[in-house]
């Protein structure tokens, strides 16, 4: 048994105690919290730490797969520029691609991540989630904005599920976005998600250029289509509405979604979610580092917790961040938004993302019986309870 003591634990489930004692068994499974009220006693075997002891994050949304483009792409480029760059960095060789995934999922252990919902659209990710200390739950994108592509486009993805299933791997087939999935295909991945009752994840309004090209069926996203894929986009009718209100219907409501960025989602969005699907099973995912990163805008977070949606975070990928941490995102959450209270950003690091990824079971908080693995973060204000542009985080199970 491991005794570890610190100057408050946030459990996740519960609120924070203070000088309590967190008892682990010998793989980390979690026994007991002792609550001190306040006043910590020496006992043997007792380690103590200056810093706050939380359950392991849950990063709900990185793609592994474009670890080897970190640095490679300017900032503030725009959507436009940033997925037209993507496109042409993709193809490096499969080795020094297979390294850079390995090396950010030892980088993520560290950093305190113990689960991971990974975006791929190849098997390069395999071995490593294979061999990884972290739980990763794939999900497998499949895109293809011209409806010929449909049928080849899916079963690929199929392919792919299977290869991770094959090695008792989570995965799940979801379309990449609302502008690059026909309706061919949407109505495909609808019909397999409901049968499998799986859970969907999408991005969802990351850029002003998504609203425009179905508003209007113009811009960068139109301009990407033509000039750099070669794609005869004449069949794109706008809608005329935004892109979530126009895609809602192939998100079955009885699936789970992870709406993932969500930089330009609107009260009125919000308002036809809620007419077709329950808040309950929705999760808004936000990856704020990333959104400064490509479009320098942060999500509406306020109207967001306004609303009480079920909000955890991702990292996005390494092509538009500078680290897959956590931590990191929390930190930038709140230098931009003191307000929010460090417990409830914790929350969204953690027991979110565990019931995001329906793996809540097993980790998220620090309930007896789960194995969720316990990091201490340093450098906190405890005056005012916030974390710093100091706090840093190390696993210590
Ligand atoms: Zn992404």
């Amino acid at each position: 048994m491991r005794k570890i003591a610190a100057t408050y634990i946030f459990p996740c489930n519960r609120p924070p105690v203070k000088n309590g004692i967190l008892i682990c068994g010998p793989n980390g499974t979690v026994v007991n919290i002792i609550d001190n009220k306040k006043e910590l006693k020496e006992e043997s075997g007792l380690e103590f730490y200056s810093g706050i002891l939380v359950p392991g994050f849950v990063n709900t949304h990185c793609h592994l797969e474009l670890s080897h483009l970190k640095g490679k792409i300017e900032e503030n480029a725009g959507i436009g520029g940033f997925i037209g760059k993507i496109n042409t960095l993709r193809n490096e060789e499969t080795e020094s691609i297979e390294k850079a995934i390995q090396f950010a999922d030892r980088k993520m252990w560290a950093a305190g991540i113990a689960a991971v919902g990974d975006i791929s659209n190849s098997i390069l990710t395999l071995d490593t989630k294979i061999k990884s200390k972290i739980f990763y739950h794939t999900f497998v994108e499949s895109f293809g904005f011209h409806p010929s592509r449909a049928e080849r486009a899916f079963e690929f993805a199929k392919f792919i599920q299977n290869e991770f299933q094959e090695n008792n791997l989570n995965a799940s087939i979801v379309p990449h976005s609302p502008y690059s999935v026909s309706k061919l295909l949407f109505n495909r991945i609808k019909e397999n998600a409901f049968a499998e009752k799986s859970i969907l994840t999408i991005h969802n309004q990351e850029s002003k250029g998504e609203a425009q090209f179905f508003i209007d069926g113009t811009g960068p996203i139109a301009n990407h289509l033509q000039h750099n894929l070669g794609i005869d986009i004449s069949l794109w009718q706008a809608s005329g509405k935004s892109s979530l209100s126009s895609v809602l219907k192939y998100l079955s409501a009885e699936n789970q979604l992870l709406l993932v960025h969500s930089t330009f989602t609107k009260k009125a969005d919000l308002d036809d979610l809620k007419k077709c699907r329950s808040l309950k099973n929705t999760f808004f995912v936000l990856c704020p580092n990333s959104n400064l990163y490509i479009e320098n805008q942060l999500p509406p977070v306020s109207l967001f917790r306004n609303e009480k949606l079920n909000i955890c975070l991702g990292t996005d990928s390494l092509a538009s961040n500078h680290n897959l941490s956590v931590l990191s995102e929390m930190i930038t959450l709140q230098q931009n938004l003191p307000e929010i209270e460090m417990e409830e950003l914790l929350i969204w690091a953690t027991l979110n993302g565990a019931k995001a990824l329906g793996i809540e079971p097993g980790f998220g908080s620090f309930q007896s019986g789960k194995k969720p693995g316990v990091n201490l973060i340093t450098g906190i204000d405890f005056k005012n309870m916030k974390l710093t542009e100091q706090s840093t985080v190390k696993r210590l199970v």
